[in-house]
């Protein structure tokens, strides 16, 4: 029989451990060895079987252990200072407060954080870099408020089926059994959230409240009794339902969140954030809530989202066009109008900030872009695909200005570096981790404390695989008299290979079984032995996902390789730390350039593990010629089997020619020296890049503050700026077609021209209803190609040097001859206002009609 409603009865603990309480409450022991050491002492086994989960820990132990640590005057002592150190954490000042002007809060969504195993809120890599980034941000000091859903199955667990298919089981969680607590108003009811839905329907929620260190992370959930079913049902799953069941996810998350932010402040006195961050576009709802908010405080829609877009930051994860979010249109439209519609935010302004090419189609990163005066890609390359995937919403530019940057991801270092390595670097290099310099230090360890700590964290992967790899056999029927292999499955001193990552088809799981006889001869090698470690879950409604974890279980089921190569069950944040510490080398071969960053190779990076990988994403960047090995890309052979066959045996190649031999390379004392040397090169140059902290504060830096500013310049004066911008933003829009270049040419050209001169240029502009304030002209030059496109031009404004009555002005400025080769020009006008971050923002643009009648000249 199975229960209706399901609850967990928390232990009350005796007074002398209330501290106990406070510890477990913050998530910050799951970054804290010192705070898990105490919970490790509360009970040593338990602490172990509940999977370090320090709630459940404290749900199981006996009332009799506690009441012998509250009289454990040692115990006692030990939990102060642990509590101690807490409470100085929460408060001390850091980086973060050592900046001016400084945003006072900044507000983050996003679907899914991975937080700690305990808190199985996520699916993959964005959840993940979510819970990076708060962490991160706590241990910076940056006064980020975080927002997210509670989902009651979290992301499914995976099993094998005894034929290798993936089985999905969704256990229940309940709020009690997590480091959750409920919100409450002042006057201790629980804060409800409200969305109105079409047919007069009501969507409610709560809102939990994790601690992550200093970041409060919000957490709404419907499970609650004034839903109806479909409602309640709303945050049952992560990536669960069908489109409508995602769009109410979405309102849930992006309305529902600032109004759960909303009622945060209130109740807890906490300042109200002046930057929004939406992680990814599942959160883009949010804009609009706050233009509705502003709406209702009188300002008009266009004043509204002026002041909205300036104070939004927009990040997009998704290289390719099909992984985009996008709704039906009458979807939106039924969401958003008829007798759900908002008074003050008219339907169909919501649909323009949504449309695309596809008339039929909402899509929400475009609109995460047009509500956001700040957007940016997670790596640089992603970045430049980005810029490219997006151009055409700002029609005319060239792709370098496509206002799309890049800040590339970085991975909590507390988080996921083996403990002996931070014990090592905190003894060496003092806080090391925390600094983007000094990293060189490094070079000075002796190769043999490295080496020794690589060798446990080997030996331990190896150890935790038997445990899982005996655990997935039982589950697909074995006996314990048949697994008595696995006791001697892998081997603590074979080079090991590790892979693991979800399981879409780009990222080509099945690459390495390209030539199965070529792979079974690598890992049976006599002499330079290889064993791979492998992990990954397929999206439960990816067939062809599936199939390829198939193939990769049936080879690795083969009695002849079954000790070399292993396939682990329910890839989470506690088998991905077991792994990435382990492995001595970290597999990545995704199709270039669909790998947006990826940060698994950073997390192996910092535990001395060296990237074997296709230069994409993040390796694309970092990747130097010595700090791991870049697998050659074919990724302009358009067939997609054949660049599968010429990337696989360029695989093998390195592997056999190039990491097993260097690994084996065992000179007088034994020790690896070369691969040593490389390991030391990829700690000291990669280490202070990948940190989170790095990424925090380029986000702080060029996005959060920058757009605090910005946000704070609009709302003065009760948003006069604001609305003095959304009207000239009117007008400027309005009187655009009226601009031309109606005339320009250089003087100082001559036959033969020479690197290193200059040239005079003049253009006669009709700026129609403008004023010459309101725009800038600028002389655009540069290489030209073969049909006269300007490759990667640069731009000099030019001076107005007079101005007619009838609307014309004149325009010169001088250009460098700098490049020699073929050269070439032309002019173009573009909005002018202080408060536009970027020429291409507004999407206005004009160039001479006829770019033909501009000369080119070649120069010597
Ligand atoms: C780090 C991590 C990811 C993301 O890594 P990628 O390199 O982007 O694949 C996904 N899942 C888990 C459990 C992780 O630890």
């Amino acid at each position: 029989m199975r229960a209706i409603r399901r609850f967990t009865v928390r232990t009350v603990l005796p007074a002398e451990l209330a501290a106990l309480g406070e510890l477990v409450h913050n998530l910050r022991w799951s970054w804290h060895p010192e705070t898990m050491d105490l919970f490790s002492e509360v009970d040593a086994d338990l602490w172990e079987r509940v999977g370090h989960d320090p709630v459940a820990l404290l749900g199981a132990v006996t009332p009799a252990r506690l009441s012998e640590l509250a009289a454990d005057r040692r115990f006692l002592r030990r939990l102060a200072d642990a509590a101690d150190d807490l409470r100085e954490y929460m408060t001390s000042p850091r980086w973060y407060q050592t900046l001016p002007d400084g945003a006072r809060a900044i507000a983050y969504f996003s679907p899914e954080y991975g937080i700690a195993a305990a808190l199985p809120q996520y699916s993959g890599g964005l959840g993940i870099l979510a819970g990076d980034h708060l962490k991160a941000a706590s241990d910076l000091g940056v006064p980020i408020l975080a927002v997210g859903l509670l989902y009651r199955h979290g992301y499914f667990t995976q099993s094998l089926s005894p034929e290798g298919w993936q089985q999905e089981h969704y256990p229940s969680l309940d709020a009690g059994g997590l480091p959750l607590s409920l919100l409450k108003d002042a006057d201790d009811t629980p804060v409800k959230i409200r969305i109105g839905l079409p047919d007069e329907r009501m969507l409610h929620a709560q809102v939990w409240v994790a601690q992550v260190g200093r970041v409060p992370l919000l957490l709404l959930d419907s499970d609650v009794a004034d839903n109806d079913t479909p409602a309640r049902d709303v945050t049952d799953r992560l990536y669960g339902g069908g489109t409508d069941h995602r769009l109410m996810q979405e309102l849930l998350l992006g309305v529902g969140g600032v109004r759960a932010i909303r009622a945060y402040c209130k109740s807890v006195g906490h300042a109200e954030p002046e930057v929004f961050h939406t992680n990814e576009g599942h959160a883009g709802f949010l804009g609009l809530e706050r233009i509705r908010e502003l709406t209702e405080a009188r300002l008009s829609f266009d004043e509204a989202w002026e002041a909205v877009r300036a104070g939004t930051v927009f990040t997009t994860h998704t290289p390719v066009p099909a992984g985009i979010d996008r709704f039906p249109v009458e979807m939106i439209e039924r969401h958003f109008g008829g007798s759900n519609a908002w008074p003050t935010v008219p339907v169909d302004r919501i649909l323009a900030l949504g449309a695309e090419s596809d008339p039929h189609r909402f899509n929400m990163a475009v609109m995460g872009m047009r509500l956001s005066q700040r957007v940016n890609g997670v790596s640089r390359l992603h970045g430049q695909v980005s810029r490219e995937m997006f151009k055409d919403l700002w029609p005319g530019f060239d792709l370098d200005e496509v206002p799309i940057g890049s800040i590339t991801n970085g991975v909590h270092a507390p988080t996921w570096v083996g403990r002996e390595f931070m014990e090592l670097a905190d003894r060496e290099l003092p806080s090391l981790i925390e600094r983007a310099r000094g990293w060189d230090g490094i070079q000075k360890i002796p190769d043999g404390d490295i080496w020794q700590i690589r060798g446990t964290l080997r030996r331990q992967l190896v150890e935790g695989a038997r445990v899982r790899l005996r655990r997935s056999w039982r589950e697909r029927g074995a006996s314990d008299a048949e697994l008595g292999w696995i006791d001697d499955a892998l081997d603590p001193d074979v080079l090991t290979i590790g892979f693991a990552r979800r399981v879409p088809s780009y990222k080509r799981l099945t690459l390495m079984l390209r030539d199965p006889e070529r792979l079974t001869e690598l890992l049976l090698d006599p002499d330079k032995p290889v064993q791979i470690v492998i992990a990954g879950k397929a999206h439960p409604a990816d067939e062809g996902g599936k199939k390829l974890i198939q193939q990769i279980v049936k080879f690795a089921d083969q009695q002849k390789v079954r000790h070399r190569i292993v396939f682990l069950p329910d890839y989470d944040m506690a088998l991905g730390r077991l792994m990435v510490q382990g492995c001595d080398v970290w597999l990545n071969n995704p199709l270039r350039p669909l790998e947006a960053s990826g940060t698994s190779g950073m997390k192996s990076a910092l535990n001395g593990g060296l990237n074997l990988s296709i230069r994409d994403g993040w390796w694309d960047e970092w990747y130097d010629g010595s700090n791991g090995w870049a697998i050659p890309t074919a990724d302009g052979v358009t067939d997609t089997d054949r660049r599968d066959e010429l990337e696989a045996a360029a695989l093998y190649d390195l592997i056999e020619h190039e990491v097993s031999d260097r690994f084996y390379d065992r000179p007088g004392d034994g020790l690896p020296r070369r691969w040593m040397e490389m390991v030391k090169h990829t700690l000291a140059s990669l280490g202070p890049k990948v940190l989170a902290g790095r990424m925090l504060r380029d986000y702080v830096v060029t996005l959060y503050n920058p757009a605090a500013g910005a946000a704070r310049a609009l709302s003065a004066d009760g948003y006069a700026p604001a609305k003095a911008f959304a009207a000239w933003r009117l007008r400027v829009a309005k009187a655009w077609p009226g601009v031309r270049v109606e005339h320009a040419e250089a003087t100082g050209v001559g036959d033969t021209p020479e690197v290193g001169s200059s040239i005079e240029l003049h253009a006669t502009i009709a700026l129609g209803d403008l004023e010459p304030a309101d725009v800038q002209v600028e002389a655009v030059y540069g290489k030209v190609g073969p049909h006269d496109e300007l490759v990667r031009p640069a731009y000099a404004k030019l001076e107005m040097a007079s101005a007619e009555d009838d609307g014309r002005a004149h325009y010169t400025g001088v250009v460098p001859l700098d490049h020699t080769g073929a050269f070439g020009y032309t002019v173009r006008v573009v909005p002018h206002h202080p408060l536009v971050v970027t020429p291409a923002e507004l999407g206005l643009i004009t160039v001479p009609e006829e770019p033909a009648g501009m000369t080119n000249g070649t120069l010597r």
